[in-house]
């Protein structure tokens, strides 16, 4: 892709969809650019008015998109080039965006809407019937949804399809089956987490400092991108060449702002990867969620975690926070960022009990798509489920089922976070195995290498494939856990 000789074989009709695709997205990125604003810099009585904007913009968007002429373009490429992947690609999109009645998509909408509202009263009061009858609803219409859509074998997977294509609730069973007893095995190892070093004074101005020159010597491109402050940190594509990423900054715990700037780094320079390598916007994206947080996990865990990586860094870290880091050594340093123990938060959670944590969201939400537990059971269904992975059970709703956002509308999402933790390790192994162990280059502050290795056999190759189809074709094997169980004994046992 970009080179001279596919620039030769573009034909009138690809060209067309090209530039048809082309003025979809930078109506998209209008979009994006008001909603990076929303959450970084705007007045807080603007709200109304930026949701009407947004709502303009989105509902132009599917109007255009799911017209007539987008499918007249499709054809176009097809009647020359039936195996065309640009065309079978919006081809794709188009079909999932016309699936969904326009009915079923207002009041899916409006229902997620009012239940993520009630959700938030039921969180802060810690009281799940004011969140069942809204959970009841929107688990109604996901199963409309399911139908919708359509599926092989069961109607989770119609959902879960849309966060990552052609990965299937029958195979993710025993991948999360395969790492509950290594883990666990892990975690019962682990000493009393001691952090005291990372809960000093270190003063916002110079962890902004910090933060640029980390993600910068890690390879995001500060030119093609900024990072600014928000409340939940995320990395947004706001158009070509304009990668954003987001940060929480706190005095006194420091990997608030360092590791999330790290691992939204890790999503940055994927997404930078498609206008350097001058791919095509139909094809320069991830193909799914899995796949993108393989590589924000690769950056923060594998990479921004090890103590090689801090062989190189840490002099200047601890030159920057003298007061804070002047008396801890590396050897301190690299334990206080790599503690582990059970917790019931998710979002709180280590990257070695993190997977656990998705395993019981996995099971649950499952079952409630495939109609097997209803909104009212899912209290006590979540504690026993916890208990079953982790071995306790939760005080609370608040910190049990009522934790997260996810269920006020976006069922089959979970599993990706473990699937991004799963590819990755599978990824590094077969890296390391071309250009040496990962020590070796970061202990002398090679990045190069590494991102040279994912350029070629991931970056350059866009949303062309699946995750589960990069995982065959660079490991020759399906998607496998044993690699990620490997990582984690090395580091934690
Ligand atoms: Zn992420």
């Amino acid at each position: 892709v970009g080179t001279a000789a596919t620039e030769v074989t573009v034909g009138a009709e690809l060209g067309a969809l090209r530039d048809y695709v082309d003025g979809l997205e930078a109506l998209k990125a209008t979009a994006h650019l008001l909603g990076w604003d929303e959450k970084t810099k705007m007045p807080h009585k603007a709200a109304a008015g930026r949701a009407r904007q947004k709502g303009l913009l989105a509902g132009m968007y599917h109007q255009r998109f799911t017209s007539p002429e987008t499918l007249r373009l499709i054809e176009g490429v097809e009647n020359v080039d039936p195996d065309n992947v640009e065309a079978r690609l919006v081809r794709r999109d188009y079909e999932i965006a016309t699936k969904l009645p326009e009915e079923h998509v207002v009041e899916f909408t409006q229902a997620a809407s009012l239940a993520n509202h009630a959700w938030e009263s039921a969180r802060e009061q810690d009281d799940f019937t004011i969140f069942e009858p809204h959970l009841s609803k929107v688990l109604e219409l996901s199963r409309r949804s399911a139908q919708y859509f359509g599926y092989e074998t069961e109607p989770y997977d119609a959902l879960h399809d849309q966060f990552e294509e052609g990965s299937r609730a029958a195979e993710l069973e025993p991948l999360f089956e395969q790492l509950r007893s290594p883990i666990n095995a892990l975690i019962d190892r682990q000493p009393e987490p001691d952090t005291s070093a990372l809960e000093r004074t270190y003063p916002i101005a110079d962890q902004v400092a910090y933060c640029e020159r980390i993600a910068d010597a890690i390879g995001y491109d500060l030119q093609a991108g900024r990072i600014d402050e928000t409340v939940h940190p995320f990395c947004t594509n706001i158009g070509p060449y304009d990668v954003r990423l987001t940060t929480r900054y706190q005095e006194d715990w420091l990997p608030a702002a360092l590791f999330s700037v790290i691992h939204e780094a890790g999503h940055g320079i994927y997404e930078q990867a498609f206008d350097r390598l001058e791919l095509p916007a139909v094809t320069g994206q991830a193909p799914g969620l899995g796949m993108h947080e393989s590589q924000s996990r690769m950056y923060e865990n594998t990479i921004g975690r090890s103590r090689a990586f801090w062989e190189y860094h840490y002099g200047e870290l601890q030159r920057t926070f003298p007061g804070a880091l002047g008396s801890v050594d590396l050897d301190g340093f690299v334990r206080q960022i790599n503690t582990a123990q059970r917790s019931f938060i998710r979002v709180e959670a280590d990257e070695l009990t993190y997977n656990l944590h998705i395993a019981v969201r996995f099971e649950l939400e499952r079952a409630m798509v495939n109609g097997d537990l209803e909104a009212k059971d899912l209290p006590g269904a979540w504690n026993d489920t916890f208990e079953k992975w982790l071995g306790m059970r939760p005080p609370s709703d608040r910190e049990g089922c009522l934790q997260d956002v996810h269920w006020t509308g976006l069922f089959g999402y979970f599993p990706t976070y473990t699937l991004g933790n799963v590819y990755a390790a599978q990824f590094v192994e077969e890296c390391e195995r071309a250009i040496g162990p990962f020590e070796d280059h970061l202990r002398r502050g090679e990045i190069a290498p590494i991102r040279e290795w994912f350029d070629e056999h991931v970056y350059r190759h866009g949303r062309t494939l699946t995750g589960k189809e990069f995982v065959q074709r660079i490991t020759g094997g399906p998607v496998d856990a044993g690699p990620l169980i490997r990582s984690l004994e090395q580091k934690f046992g």
